[in-house]
């Protein structure tokens, strides 16, 4: 292949005199895996992620470095393959010393103050980034997700998010944190076209593109001795990662004469992000494989969310996904990968909307309700009882019932299962309360003080 490129080359040179030097450039080009997504897919799935994060993570709240790293990222945008998609971007600085940074699909960009201080100057720092900005151009992200539903069949990974709202979507309905992990697991595939693409945008946007492997260089001696940066658990490393950029490097004809490494803005924006106060590191998000450690303990402070047919509050240590006029609520590390690869909820309570074949005037009609709910859901968790029957209770003063169910928990042995039913215009409002079995007395209290909050708009 390449002899034909060169043999071309060689022809035209003869034929026509005159070739233009971008000609002779054979660069990589990058073909974005299969993916079954669409971009507007992207961006909502990034939004929706980038909405918890923000919550979650410490911003840095400095508005000098988020104007700076937007410049230094929009100018490498205007460089990006995007394929004629406009994404949103956005980026931010994260208060956390750690050497990482990651991108959402559909272009949200987050950046450990860690990173941009282990830079050397803006070429590095500029190298980062554009390793990110071409995961999402390459829409690496959503191509993981679209491996795992394959994988898994019709169920479908996002489907509590963007499928019915029957029953049987219950139990994924808090993917979006478990996504947030699936969306960030890179294969070593993915890191290596980020890496080149990211060497060839830094090329094209004027940086001498040898920041890029001198960042890896940079990583790998804090690798020394300690635990590897983050960063590599998120970006795993590919064989002769450093090699594989200096070979791009070679194929863009090495770095301009000109080629910018450093500016007086970075020196600057590098000075006050280590001044920075630092803040109480915060767990990753990214939910561990199953049977992975457990989650914190719920926090006695409390968030509130605001949803369309209720508010409720819950531990301010616990992160929420909205979908489908319901919402889930999890801990770090509460929802866990799958045998499948999909993201499954094993700590947390999922609150659903669900239609409900009644009449309104049966005065049996929660009864019956329930009971089609719980069909739903053992249509698809075929190992979901009953373990005590509905018994009365009033949530927010209204009639509700109340039923503890069992199930295999994605964590490994047996859930607790609290489900709580009321009628709602739209159907029957469930609240589900999940804990592996044998850690569920440390949560019972904590469920029934979140459903203590709950207030059911008319
Ligand atoms: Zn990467």
């Amino acid at each position: 292949m390449p002899g034909r490129v060169v043999r071309f080359l060689l022809v035209c040179a003869a034929s026509l005199g005159v070739c233009t030097p971008s000609l002779w450039a054979q660069r990589t080009q990058l073909k974005a895996p299969w993916n079954m997504y669409s971009p507007q897919t992207d961006v909502q799935l990034g939004k929706q992620n980038a909405d918890v994060m923000e919550k979650r993570l410490p911003l840095c709240n400095d508005p000098r470095v988020d104007a700076y790293l937007t410049k230094l990222g929009l100018r490498l945008v205007s460089k990006l393959p995007t394929r004629g998609v406009q994404y949103p971007w956005e980026f931010h600085c994260i208060n956390d010393k750690s050497i990482n940074a990651f991108a959402l699909p559909g272009g949200y960009v987050f950046i450990n103050r860690g990173a941009i201080e282990v830079a050397d100057n803006e070429a590095q720092l500029a190298a980062v980034m554009a390793h990110e900005l071409s995961h999402v151009a390459l829409r690496h992200g959503t191509a993981q997700a679209s491996k795992a539903q394959l994988a898994q069949g019709a169920a479908g990974i996002f489907g509590g998010l963007f499928g019915g709202s029957t029953g049987g979507d219950l139990l994924t309905e808090g993917v979006a944190l478990g996504a947030g992990g699936l969306l960030l697991r890179y294969s070593r595939g993915a890191e290596t076209q980020a890496d080149v693409m990211g060497t060839q945008v830094l090329y094209d946007t004027g940086y001498d593109p040898r920041a890029m492997s001198q960042f890896f260089e940079n990583l790998e001696a804090e690798t020394k001795g300690k635990n590897p940066p983050q960063f590599l658990s998120d970006h795993p490393n590919p064989d002769h990662r450093v090699e594989r950029v200096d070979e791009e490097i070679d194929k863009l004809r090495g770095p301009a004469a000109n080629a910018k490494r450093d500016s007086a803005e970075f020196e600057a924006i590098k000075r006050e992000v280590l001044a920075l106060p630092v803040v109480k590191k915060i767990a990753p998000l990214s939910a561990p494989s199953g049977g992975g450690t457990p989650p914190p303990p719920p926090s006695s402070h409390f968030s509130e969310y605001q949803g369309n047919s209720f508010t409720v509050k819950y531990p301010d240590n616990w992160g929420e996904s909205e979908g489908d006029g319901g919402a889930s609520f999890a801990p770090t590390g509460g929802v866990v990968q799958g045998s499948n690869g999909d993201g499954a909820l094993a700590y947390g309570m999922i609150v659903s909307v669900n239609s409900a074949q009644v009449d309104s005037n049966d005065t049996d009609a929660l009864a019956k309700a329930t009971q089609q709910l719980i069909r739903a859901l053992q249509k698809s968790n075929p190992n979901l009882r009953v373990t005590q029957q509905s018994a009365p209770v009033k949530l927010n003063g209204q009639p509700g019932f109340s039923t503890y169910l069992s199930n295999d928990s994605p964590a490994g042995g047996q859930e607790t299962d609290w489900l709580i039913t009321v009628m709602h215009a739209n159907g029957v409002l469930s609240f589900l309360c999940v804990a592996p079995q044998t850690a569920y007395s440390d949560y019972d209290k904590t469920f029934s003080a979140i459903l203590d909050t709950v207030r059911l708009s008319k």
